[in-house]
């Protein structure tokens, strides 16, 4: 009968969270990013989903040429202060922690709430789009989690990668080797995306299931792949769900846990 079609409200956000908990942390961030609209005191973003400071803060910025990143504290942890506005639910309170609490287990990073006299650290807000700056910025830094879109366990890791300091994987050095880029492919204007830096890698292997790496389709204008791996185009890449065991392997070299 007709009232067997019909689902309940909750029912439809039921389905609607199990289908995006099978979705990539790739997936994930361009369809939160899609069509995004800044407010006037947000940053532009680059890559997709890291936060850029405007020039003349950037090339002012001494993080730049010393690094960025969090300092060790005398027990060989490394401390890192968080604010989550109050603009949550406590169920997407509950992801955010769980994702901050995700990297004790794994390296000497530690995120704790923030104290009075704290002069760095990250605040952890609603705004437009998922998105994070790399490494410490100095001050409050923005951690952007849309509660349209970024609360899953692990957008909330690859934006936390990216505040200690993680840049994209297919923006690696060494990217060449391991994916080719179809630049014909690519929405216009957007080219800086796939642009190589000066990448962490720490001596660790380039990752295809890195959760830094974006997926085949990535910004792409025309549904034709703007990545392929090489030498066989048919190994898939940019799946991963959460951080991955060279994530891990990177984030503990760096901070030399
Ligand atoms: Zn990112």
């Amino acid at each position: 009968s007709f009232a067997n079609v019909l689902l309940c409200k909750e029912e439809v956000a039921a389905i609607e969270v199990d289908a995006s908990q099978e979705l990539s942390v790739s997936k994930l961030l361009e369809r939160a990013n899609r069509d995004r609209t800044p407010d006037v005191d947000e940053p532009s973003l680059i890559g997709g989903d890291i936060a850029l400071k405007p020039e003349a803060e950037r090339n002012a910025d001494p993080c730049t040429s010393r690094g960025c990143l969090w300092l060790k504290y005398t027990d060989g942890k490394v401390y890192i202060p968080y604010y989550i506005a109050n603009h949550y639910s406590y169920r997407e309170r509950e992801i955010i922690v769980r994702g901050l609490e995700s990297f004790s287990a794994v390296s000497c990073i530690r995120f704790r709430p923030y104290q009075n006299g704290d002069h760095e650290w990250l605040s952890i807000e609603s705004r437009n789009g998922c998105y994070s700056y790399v490494g410490r910025q100095g001050g409050a830094q923005t951690v952007s989690l849309s509660r349209q879109g970024c609360l899953y366990h692990g957008t909330v890791q690859h934006e936390l990668l990216h505040a200690l300091g993680f840049n994209h994987e297919q923006t690696r050095s060494d990217r060449d080797n391991h994916i080719r880029v179809h630049w014909d492919n690519i929405i216009d204007d957007m080219e800086y995306n796939f642009y190589k830096i000066d990448t962490l890698n720490q001596g660790t292997p380039y990752d295809y299931n890195s959760v830094m790496q974006y997926e085949r389709y990535a910004f792409s204008k025309n549904n034709l792949p703007t990545m392929e791996p090489i030498p066989n185009s048919n190994v898939s890449f940019g799946q991963a769900t959460q951080m991955s065991q060279n994530d891990i392997t990177r984030l503990n070299r760096l901070y030399q846990c």
